[in-house]
């Protein structure tokens, strides 16, 4: 069997495991907390960074700071994990869905201004498979409109557009190291703000309402109960997890840009006359090599190829249903018209696998037995001609 997702594992992760254990230190904000933040604080140039207990986490802290009320909008892609509106709704506000970009399916700033209205106060891009969200168009816009930024960049993490750190642009950057993203803590997300006003009650939600941050740093006597807060820093012995994966970063994601490049090169000399779309990274970005993925004509097709591939011992999985389409989605909504990309990705959209210990022959099989699938689709083998 071809696994569709398989964790790197650092070498030194067991040891800085052990360092916590036998330092008896396992609990948030401690030693390795501190390597991880900072290690993100030089690689992306970030001003400011805490480290969370997940993406989701990182985004409902983000949206809490917000102070959203009850008719606040915060524009979302529907085509995004339920995290990205679960966080609006935590908040407060209302969620707004938006259209993607056929081409790389990420939220298309032709659509936003429709989306606009006096009760808008955010927009949440989502880099999806890791690929950026043209960010120029979209800042222009949120600047024009005097609308926050939130990136949702839980798939984005190293990835640059224009050279710049994905996570970087907007007020807020929300990073997972879920354990099926590229650097992994298991569970794991970061927040980066970017809007240096909202360090200080960030850190205190972050930590139960407390100023135990500050505290740690030597700036209060003791600490006490300051404000609302929850429970959002992760356990020592998931940041020294982290760090052992951070260090092994330019290793994991030369990996993982070297097989996207390689899926990539074949399909676009294919061209499968069954294939509409393929991940596909605009010229501004450097991608991290997330995921790839195809997308076929029909949803029948793409259905029929993740069978086929998995009685080949290959699997291959579809992704986000768009959550306007979806059972909550349905009841929550205010709009859910004219989306014509969406439509039907939920069964056409596939994912290959990807990850640093697939090998030359698992590669060169998955694109054999897609090509054999291809072939008998167009030369009608097998009943896939009507599909
Ligand atoms: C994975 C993911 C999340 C959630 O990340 P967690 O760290 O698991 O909370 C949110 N948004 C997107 C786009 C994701 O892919």
């Amino acid at each position: 069997m071809i696994d569709f997702q398989k964790t790197y594992k650092a070498e030194a992760g067991m040891t800085y495991i052990e360092d916590c254990l036998n330092e008896g230190r396992t609990s948030g904000d401690g030693k390795y907390t501190e390597l991880c933040s900072d290690w993100i604080k030089h690689r992306l140039h970030a001003p400011s960074v805490l480290m969370t207990t997940s993406c989701t986490h990182a985004l409902e802290l983000a949206l809490h700071l917000m102070n959203l009320s009850q008719n606040d909008e915060v524009i979302v892609p529907s085509f995004t994990y339920p995290s990205t509106a679960n966080a609006v709704l935590m908040a407060g506000g209302k969620v707004v869905f938006s259209q993607v970009c056929s081409e790389d399916l990420t939220l298309d700033p032709a659509k936003l201004e429709e989306k606009i209205t006096e009760h808008t106060k955010a927009i949440i891009p989502v880099h999806y498979g890791g690929n950026l969200c043209q960010m120029d168009a979209i800042m222009t816009i949120a600047k024009n409109h005097d609308l926050m930024v939130i990136e949702d960049a839980a798939q984005g993490f190293l990835s640059t557009y224009k050279n710049r750190f994905a996570g970087t642009f907007g007020d807020f950057g929300c990073f997972s190291f879920h354990g099926t993203k590229d650097l992994i803590a298991g569970e794991g997300g970061a927040l980066i703000i970017n809007n240096p006003i909202y360090a200080d009650r960030a850190a205190v939600f972050r930590e139960k309402g407390t100023n135990r941050q500050a505290f740690l740093r030597g700036e209060v006597a003791f600490y006490e109960w300051v404000a609302k807060g929850s429970s959002y820093s992760p356990s020592e012995l998931l940041m020294a997890v982290l760090f052992s994966q951070f260090e092994a970063a330019d290793t994991i994601l030369a990996a993982r840009r070297r097989i996207y490049t390689i899926y990539s090169d074949f399909f676009q000399k294919k061209s499968f006359s069954c294939v509409s779309g393929f991940s596909t990274p605009s010229e501004d970005v450097k991608i991290n090599g997330h995921l790839f993925y195809l997308r076929f004509t029909t949803d029948a097709l793409g259905d029929a190829y993740k069978v086929y591939m998995k009685e080949q011992g290959i699997e291959a999985f579809g992704h986000f249903v768009p959550l306007h389409s979806s059972s909550y989605g349905r009841k929550i909504s205010v709009n859910n018209e004219g989306f014509d990309v969406e439509e039907g990705i939920g069964h056409q959209l596939v994912r290959l696998p990807i990850y640093p210990n697939l090998t030359e022959e698992d590669i060169h099989k998955i694109l054999q037995i897609t090509e054999t699938f291809m072939v008998e689709v167009t030369d009608g083998i097998s009943g896939y001609s009507n599909l």
